[in-house]
């Protein structure tokens, strides 16, 4: 049994911060994360005093604040820590999925794609995985397939980010395979052999993305990003030739301010509605899949069946086959160090501490070729 890894990560304070200011209210020690509250004054004793700092505890807190800092997270130490899990879990044959949430402005894009020079999680990910492939290849025990496919979903709808002529139509359906799973009717899978194919495909990807969100209303941040990689292994090693299929979901959410759509009026409250719609849906996913894992804890208990609501909303239908069950899941909530956003990050690190009571029961996609 593996639980659900969450991992908390605070990025620098950024210009609009410093301009105002700001303090930091994030303080990491291990893998404990702690936020205070600067309105509540610390030197009365008394009721109130007791919730300024509020402690919470994950697989891994991540301070990047800063880079000359000894104790400073880089975006190498993240991968080494998560991104070569997920790796493993590919070559031994699961589905993994791991995704971004915070709010705006947090760190999800860099963590998980990075900037020039400076690679996130995906593309080391990706250099990983063909580094791995020519090493087996070397020794002739297996032959791999890889496809790429990167989407977008926005207001529930989906639009392939790696289409040639991306017609920025939201319009493709999300059918369910009875062996498969969900998949999306229609969306392009590029066949790759080597990682510059795959940087290829990700940039072309990353220009659809912004390209489409300068004319439409930041569509990028009320948008998730899905990249997914299906890897194939052929073994000839054994004495019975078998096959093992992984589906790896990396996924950029939007941006968790929009869970909260109170404010919003008109054309806003409808793509707010909607993406708190998925993001919402997403919670309420994760404390069906923690209620059933402290169920499976407490042996006492007889297993409840409980309600996973993975069809009320495209992402959790897609990523159905990636949260619980079948695969290894990894969840990295990204902060703003800064008191000015204390609200958000509080309820980035509450919705964290949900996801950590998981428990996913991996099984191998084996389908013995005989
Ligand atoms: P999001 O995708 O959550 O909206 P971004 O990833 O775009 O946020 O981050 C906002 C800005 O902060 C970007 O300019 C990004 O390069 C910078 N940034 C975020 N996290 C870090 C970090 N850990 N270290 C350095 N810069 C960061
Ligand atoms: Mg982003």
């Amino acid at each position: 049994m593996a639980s659900v890894r969450v991992a908390v990560r605070v990025r620098p304070m950024n210009r609009r911060e410093k301009d105002l200011t700001a303090k930091s209210i994030i303080k990491m020690e291990g893998n404990k994360t702690s936020i205070t509250n600067l309105k509540i004054p610390d030197s009365i004793s008394g009721e109130s005093t007791r919730d300024r700092t509020k402690t919470f505890t994950y697989d891994f807190s991540y301070d990047s604040t800063d880079c000359k800092s000894s104790t400073f997270v880089s975006q190498e130490k993240v991968f080494k820590d998560l991104g070569s899990d997920v790796l493993k879990a590919a070559f031994e044959g699961y589905n993994a999925c791991v995704f971004a949430y915070g709010q705006t402005g947090s760190g999800k894009s860099y963590t998980m794609m990075g900037n020039p020079g400076d690679a996130g999680l995906i593309p080391r990910f990706c250099e990983g995985l063909f580094s791995r492939i020519s090493e087996a290849t070397r020794w002739d025990v297996a032959s791999f397939r890889t496809e790429v496919s990167y989407l977008e979903i926005y207001n529930e709808r989906v639009r392939d980010l790696l289409r040639r002529k991306s017609t920025q139509t939201y319009n493709l359906r999300v059918r369910e395979h009875p062996k498969d799973g969900p998949y999306v009717e229609d969306l392009s899978k590029h066949l790759v052999q080597n990682y510059s194919d795959v940087e290829e495909l990700m940039e072309a990807g990353n220009i659809n993305r912004t390209t489409a969100s300068t004319g439409m209303n930041d569509v990028s941040s009320r948008s998730h990003a899905i990249f997914t990689i299906n890897f194939t292994q052929a073994k000839f090693d054994a004495e019975m030739p078998s096959e093992t299929v992984s589906k790896i979901h990396l996924v950029d959410l939007a941006g968790s301010e929009r869970a909260d759509a109170t404010g919003a009026t008109g054309v806003r409250l409808k793509e707010g509605g909607n993406i708190n719609k998925s993001l919402v849906t997403l919670g309420n996913v994760i404390s069906s899949l923690a209620d059933m894992s402290q169920d499976g804890v407490n042996t006492n208990l007889k297993k409840k069946s409980v309600f996973v609501p993975y069809r009320d909303s495209v992402l959790t239908w897609l990523l159905k086959d990636s949260l619980g069950g079948n695969s290894k899941t990894i969840m990295i909530a990204t902060v703003s160090p800064a008191d000015v956003n204390y609200g958000e990050t509080l309820s980035t690190l509450r919705y964290a501490n949900r996801a950590k009571n998981i428990i996913n029961k991996p099984t191998i996609n084996e389908d013995s070729n005989c």
